[in-house]
């Protein structure tokens, strides 16, 4: 198989061993699932098809981010508990992503149980030299890590604008540079702390990733996912602090999941462009909507049109008449062993439908269930 690096910026084999470990950053549990959220998750799913197909186990681990900036002013703001905030978008999220079908996650880790780890972790990174105390709060310093800005391929200058705009605090004035990040942090009055040997507090953003990593799957993993915004400042900052606490690569090949447009804009939380999946399960089949996000590949951001949804739904009643078989099957696995291309596929599998072959079994390689 091979696969669009990130960090290599070109397409190169992907040869993990029997056992491929994975890991993908998950949600911050705060509101409804969008199809942004969903793309994501179906490209990882398809992708470790695929590899369960080719006879690897796939270990893929997804947190949950359940104490950080976002979750804790929207839980202020509705007055509930976070953690109660985190029970009810997390219970939405599980029931979508059973609608879609996806394989179920090796381990689905909370921010929260991660505490101890979390600590652990930034003591590592203090002990290596790559990291300092100021105001109650613990800092990565970037100057100490030469190969700071690699993964993204972004200036200076380029790291400075997109961390301001992302939540980087780069006004912070006991930092020693605009770009360094928070490892561990005071936590306002009505926030939740934990005790630290750095005063009671709470975890940055970024480092509960790389602790989860180390817990559950290791010291080098074979690929990390999440979605292209989180190429820097998150993965950057991520592949720091990991690096230099273990002095080994975190990870072996990034795998970035390009954005779902709406209205021009990129889907988010904060703009409200926003499509959820739970409304569009009202009207159309839930094999359907996988079936529609597939038809984008996975690299190239597209735009939700009102088209998408009804096409798929038909391309999913066709297919379901064409009844079960083997037809493209290794036409479905030669495309997704290029780069992931599920355009191809469900090209080669509209062909062979065209053909009056049965298709059940390559739809299956994209996770379409015709039992379902
Ligand atoms: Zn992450």
């Amino acid at each position: 198989m091979r696969l669009y690096d990130t960090l290599r910026r070109k397409i190169v084999p992907f040869e993990p061993g029997p056992v491929v470990t994975m890991y993908t950053c998950g949600i911050t549990p705060y509101d409804s699932t969008h199809l942004g959220h969903a793309a994501t998750y179906l490209t990882y799913d398809v992708l470790q098809r695929r590899l369960r197909d080719a006879g690897h186990e796939t270990r893929a681990v997804r947190n949950i981010t359940d104490v950080d900036d976002s979750i804790l002013p929207k839980a202020r703001e509705l007055g509930v508990h976070y953690l109660d905030l985190a029970a009810a978008e997390m219970a939405r999220f599980d029931a979508d992503m059973e609608a879609l079908g996806m394989l179920p996650a090796y381990s689905e880790p909370r921010a929260t149980s991660a505490i101890p780890d979390i600590r652990g972790f930034i003591g590592m990174v203090i002990d290596t030299g790559h990291a300092y105390e100021a105001g109650g709060s613990v800092y990565f310093e970037v100057a100490t890590f030469p190969r700071f800005g690699e993964l993204s391929g972004y200036s200076r200058d380029e790291m400075l604008e997109l961390a301001a705009e992302r939540g980087g605090n780069v006004d912070d004035p006991n930092k020693r540079d605009p770009l360094d990040f928070v490892l561990w942090q005071p936590s306002a009055e009505d926030e939740p702390a934990w005790e630290s040997m750095w005063g009671p507090g709470r975890p940055g953003w970024h480092i509960e990733c790389s602790a989860l990593c180390l817990r559950e799957l290791g010291t080098t993993i074979d690929l990390h996912g999440g979605g292209s915004d989180l190429i820097f400042p998150h993965h950057e900052c991520e592949a720091a602090q990991s690096e230099a606490a273990t002095g080994e690569p975190l990870v072996r090949h990034w795998m970035h999941q390009a954005m779902v447009r709406m209205d021009g804009e990129k889907m988010s939380k904060s703009l409200g462009n926003l499509v959820f999946v739970s409304e569009l399960s009202t009207t159309f089949h839930p094999m359907a909507i996988r079936l529609g996000v597939l038809t984008n590949h996975y690299r190239t951001e597209w735009e939700y049109s009102d088209e998408l949804m009804p096409d798929a739904q038909r391309r999913w009643e066709r297919w379901l008449a064409a009844g079960e078989g083997t037809g493209a099957l290794n036409d479905v696995r030669a495309a997704l062993d290029d780069d992931l291309d599920t355009p191809a596929a469900i090209a080669a599998i509209d062909a062979a439908v065209e053909r009056g072959e049965g298709v059940s079994e390559a739809a299956m390689l994209l996770g379409v269930d015709f039992e379902r």
